[in-house]
């Protein structure tokens, strides 16, 4: 096998190994600066040898703003003189150990498509993990706080899926998903049937009914009357899916994500377990929150103004005095009413 210009050449750029954040952090700065990334201080200009794997570091474009003043950028593979492109591609070659910025549609033609895809694919898991990194980073120290946070809502959660069990006991289930739909664009109305005087198409006098929207009531919180699942068992999902990560204060959370999770698929898999924690913990804290909202004083009173007025047609009544804030009283059309008390956590 003959011996490819790659393997005959010894290394002679500074990049041995691949560069750290900073020299590409470096490198954007000087783009977004200069517009000029072929005249950056690590740009080597000299053509890259055909048969030679390279990574890319990140993709980059001259700024618009600075266009007109700098031009196009010289590529070192298809011109390196002279001005060839906007948008390109910041490369590591390790065996040269050298950078180049060349213009990201020259790469295929080059060297082929199989090295040019490699290097595209090679960028695309490095940006991977260093996602995966920063969040577990950013994440572990939360999730000491994350647990006791589930730990303090599981006994609300738990009155959550009492009180609406209540409620769907003493009205009905059906009638209130009915008015959790009515209620779910933010607002309720009160609106009045009349008959209008119009003029028909043949001239004749008529009259035309039509409805008009006396008031409004703002209101929020509404999908806490037809949650489907049940918020205690929400709060168990999030602590189980919460003791499956890591709790670390930040330099023990940097000492694990670099120097424990040095394989991809651990690191991968301790992204996915951390991340499905959070998510359930977010599905959680909306749960009590659209809760808390409901039962906030002013938005039963609003619920109470509007279902009272007969021309509602609520399909239940809800009844709330600002003076007695620890009970409500509740009924659909059929049934006498019930009084239900509100829990210290909802007042
Ligand atoms: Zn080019």
């Amino acid at each position: 096998m003959p011996k490819s210009t790659a393997q005959i050449q010894a290394v002679s750029g500074p990049f041995t190994s691949r560069p750290g954040k900073h020299i590409i952090d470096e490198f954007k700065a000087h783009v977004a600066e200069t517009g000029r990334p072929d005249v950056w201080r690590y740009h080597d200009p000299s053509k890259p040898p055909q048969d030679q794997d390279f990574e890319e570091l990140c993709r980059f474009s001259i700024p618009e703003k600075k266009r007109m003043d700098v031009g196009m950028a010289s590529c070192p593979i298809c011109s390196p003189i002279s001005p060839k492109y906007f948008d390109g591609a910041l490369t590591w070659f390790p065996k040269e150990g050298v950078l180049r910025a060349i213009g990201h549609e020259c790469a295929k033609a080059h060297f082929g498509a199989a090295i040019a895809n490699a290097a595209v694919a090679k960028r695309k898991h490095r940006e991977a993990i260093e996602h995966a990194q920063d969040f577990l980073l950013e994440t572990l120290p939360q999730i000491a706080g994350a647990r006791e946070e589930t730990s303090a809502l599981e006994p609300i959660a738990q009155k959550i899926d009492l009180l609406r069990q209540t409620l769907w006991t003493k009205t009905s289930k059906l009638a209130c998903e009915k008015l959790a739909r009515i209620g779910a664009r933010g607002y309720l109305a009160i609106e009045v049937a009349e008959e209008v005087a119009a003029v028909d198409s043949y001239g004749k006098e008529t009259t035309r009914r039509s409805t008009r929207v006396v008031a409004t009531y703002s209101v929020s919180g509404l999908g806490f009357l037809r949650q489907r699942f049940s918020v205690v068992g929400q709060a168990r999902n999030t602590a189980l899916a919460l003791s499956k990560v890591r709790a670390a204060d930040p330099d023990a959370a940097l000492e694990f994500v670099t120097s424990e999770l040095t394989q991809d698929d651990y690191l991968f898999q301790a992204e996915h377990l951390a991340r499905s924690a959070i998510n359930e913990l977010a599905k959680l804290r909306q749960a009590v929150v659209e809760a808390r909202t409901f039962f906030a004083p002013g938005n039963l009173l609003a619920l109470s103004d509007w279902s009272n007025d007969y021309r509602s047609g609520a399909p239940v009544i809800i009844t709330f005095d600002p003076r007695f804030p620890a009970r409500i009283s509740i009924r659909c059309s059929k049934r006498s009413a019930s009084t239900i008390p509100l829990p210290d956590c909802f007042r």
